[in-house]
Parts: C-alpha cells; sequence; structure tokens
C-alpha cells in the first residue's frame, strides 16, 4: 500500500521527478518529466540523459556526481535544459544521491521545476530596476540644481525663474514616474483589463477635446471626421482605449511645428474600425521606425528635445493595443509628417444582440482580463 501511494504521488506531482545511474542512464521518468521535457517514459527509460541537455551545453554529470559523492544535496541548482521541441528551459533542480546496500552511491534522482517563466520576469525586473534609476537621475539633478540656484541667489527674479524651472523638472519627473509605473506593471503583466463592449466615439470625442486647448496655443487645426455608426462596436478596456488615444494625439501636437494639421478619422473597414492619427509634423527617420516602439526610445530633433518626453509612450500605447486585440502601424516621413493606425475588430452585429446572455470569453494572450459586470 505503502508502495502505491508513494508512485501515485510521483505520478500525479506536477514536478519532474527522474532517476538516473551515475553515468546518465535513465532508470525512471515520471508524468511530470513527461509534460516538462515533451519526450513519453516508454522513450526515454534506458538512455543516456545527454539529449536534455542543450547543444553546446557542458554536461555537468560529473561535477554533480562528484559533490554527491561528497555527500551534497544539491538544491536550487538553477542550470538550463532542453525539451523536445528544441525549446531552452531554465530548471530549479534538487538532487540527491540514493545510495546501495552498502551505503554506496548507486545512482541519482532529480527533481526538476520549470522557472523560464519566473526567471524571464526576474530579469526584466531587473533591467527595468537598472534603467529606471539611471532615467530618474537626469530630471532629479535638474530639480535640485535648480532649487539650490534658486536657494543661492538674492534676485527674486532670477529665483522665480529658477523655481519654474525645478517646477517643470518636478512634473517630467512625476510623467517619468508614472510611465515607470505603467510599464512595470505591464511587464510583470500586473495590467488588469476591464473589457467591455462599447462604440468608441465618445471616447475618441474626448481624447479631442482634451487636446484641444495645448492644439490652438501652437495654433494648430484639429480635425475629426467620424464615419462610424452607432452599431460599430468593439470589444476593449474603455479607459486603456482612451489612454492609447490621448497618447498618440499628445505624440501628434507634440511633434508637428506651429500652423501644422492634426487629423482623426474613424471608420469600419473590413471587419475593423480603424482609427487613425495623422499630422503633419515632423515624422520620424525611415531608419528609426523600428526602434520606435522600444522603451526610452527617442529621436533627438530640436522640436523633440524642446518638447520633452520618456520614451515611455509607444511602447505603452502599443503594448495595450496588443493586448486588448487590436493592431498598431506607423507611417512617417521626416518633415512630412506622421500617420499612426490603430485597428480593432469590430464586434459582429449578430453578437451584439445576445451578447447580454452570451460573455465573450475574457481570456486573452498576455493580459488578466475583467469582464464589466
Ligand atoms: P516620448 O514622446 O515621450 O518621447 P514616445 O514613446 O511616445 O515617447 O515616442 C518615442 C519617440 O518617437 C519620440 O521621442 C519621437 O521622437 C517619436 N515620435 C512619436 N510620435 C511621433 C510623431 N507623431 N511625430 C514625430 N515623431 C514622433
Amino acid at each position: 500500500m505503502g508502495q502505491e501511494l508513494l508512485t501515485s504521488i510521483v505520478e500525479s506531482t506536477d514536478d519532474a521527478i527522474i532517476s538516473r545511474t551515475l553515468d546518465g542512464r535513465i532508470l525512471t521518468w515520471n508524468r511530470g518529466a513527461e509534460r516538462l521535457y515533451g519526450h513519453k517514459a516508454s522513450k526515454v527509460v534506458g538512455k543516456h540523459i545527454g539529449f536534455t541537455f542543450p547543444k553546446d551545453f557542458p554536461p555537468d554529470i560529473d561535477d554533480i556526481n562528484e559533490k554527491l559523492r561528497r555527500g551534497e544535496r544539491l538544491e536550487r541548482y538553477v542550470t538550463t535544459r532542453r525539451r523536445k521541441d528544441g525549446r531552452e528551459l531554465v530548471v530549479d533542480l534538487t538532487i540527491s544521491p540514493l545510495h546501495g546496500p552498502d551505503g554506496e552511491l548507486t545512482a541519482v534522482a532529480i527533481i526538476a521545476r520549470d522557472i523560464t517563466y519566473q526567471n524571464m520576469l526576474m530579469n526584466r525586473q531587473r533591467e527595468f530596476v537598472s534603467i529606471a534609476s539611471h532615467e530618474l537621475r537626469t530630471p532629479l539633478t535638474a530639480l535640485t540644481g535648480y532649487l539650490a540656484l534658486a536657494q543661492s541667489t538674492k534676485d527674486s527674479v532670477q529665483a522665480n525663474e529658477f523655481i519654474g524651472r525645478a517646477f517643470m523638472a518636478a512634473q517630467r519627473l512625476t510623467k517619468l514616474v508614472e510611465d515607470l509605473l505603467e510599464v512595470a506593471k505591464l511587464e510583470e503583466e500586473r495590467v488588469v483589463l476591464d473589457v467591455t463592449e462599447f462604440n468608441p466615439t465618445r471616447i475618441l470625442k474626448e481624447a479631442i477635446d482634451e487636446l484641444g486647448l495645448p492644439a490652438r496655443q501652437k495654433q494648430l487645426e484639429l480635425r475629426f471626421k467620424n464615419d462610424l455608426t452607432a452599431r460599430d462596436r468593439i470589444k476593449a478596456d474603455p479607459v486603456k482605449f482612451h489612454q492609447v488615444l490621448r497618447n498618440l494625439l499628445e505624440n501628434a501636437v507634440k511633434y508637428t511645428q506651429a500652423g501644422g494639421r492634426v487629423s482623426v478619422t474613424a471608420r469600419p473597414a473590413a471587419g475593423l474600425i480603424r482609427i487613425r492619427v495623422r499630422d503633419t509634423g515632423i515624422g520620424i527617420d525611415e531608419k528609426n521606425l523600428d526602434k520606435i516602439f522600444n522603451k526610452f526610445f527617442r529621436e533627438y530633433t530640436e522640436l523633440s528635445v524642446h518638447a520633452g518626453g520618456t520614451g515611455l509612450g509607444l511602447f505603452i500605447t502599443k503594448q495595450l493595443v496588443d493586448r486588448m486585440g487590436g493592431s498598431l502601424n506607423i507611417r512617417s516621413r521626416r518633415k512630412t509628417g506622421t500617420v499612426v493606425t490603430v485597428t480593432f475588430p469590430l464586434v459582429p452585429a449578430r453578437r451584439q444582440r445576445t451578447s447580454v446572455r452570451k460573455r465573450p470569453s475574457a481570456k486573452r494572450r498576455g493580459a488578466t482580463m475583467r469582464k464589466k459586470k
């Protein structure tokens, strides 16, 4: 009974449990190992375990045996292994010795856990912290610098000017922190999307209205042509959808010289809703178009240096659109302008009528989706 129970525990656990001889021949291979490595026990028992090592990976069998002989049990041994489909896995191994009747080391038991995903998140976090601290330093230095200057001058007009600059640096800092937090949430897959079906017209109008003042201040013409009808609906998170439009419109206004034009069009097209934000601004250099969605990427032109920004807006925008099942694409030409096209699948008219009873699937790749009550 005890033996049967043990066998059923070994077979039902999610961990891969393997045993091998000292020279690497596989003795047992549980279901967890079948799932983790993609090889069936019937095909691998009796074979050398070398097929689980990545190509060009120095085999660590001798090394491990040596440690076990010295009486060590290897815990949290993090290494790389290979699946049947060729994909590399980061695994956390616990390796223990199996002894014969005279106490001699005869075989090895390995428990393997797949930590590829956690490892990727950890690496991203590390990279994020190092970039974030670097990026935060610039506005912080400006902020403290201007405050120190304001404190040291006896001229009140000059002091006010320095305080004004410190204030602007503080605003840049706030924007950077907000964007960094959003990026961190996206990278750790902590963004929760409140997905619902809606007609995008109202949000489009709101986002355009919000940019009315900065556009007027720059003497930009702001146009909106809406060909959507009330029946044209998309399934997305309205707050994030608003954020996407706002980011794109802010960029269009920011990177267009005084007297230029920013126009937004929205129309249904072949099962999609297509929204275009077009500007007559400075444009993006063709050679930079493939980098434009990278974190912290900014082009350094006279206008963009003056306009300020974090280089995170398009990264966030693209991630949000992708996670809501839409697509985003940019065409641009230097000194001519930029066209950003965002598309979302149109909710079919038939589905809309039944949507009250039939809740659409909330699962989408890369993000947790919550359906609005
Ligand atoms: P930010 O605007 O904060 O710098 P973004 O990620 O929104 O960051 O944009 C990255 C870069 O792409 C900008 O710095 C700018 O050089 C360029 N860019 C984005 N949108 C436009 C646009 N409409 N016209 C010209 N350049 C743009």
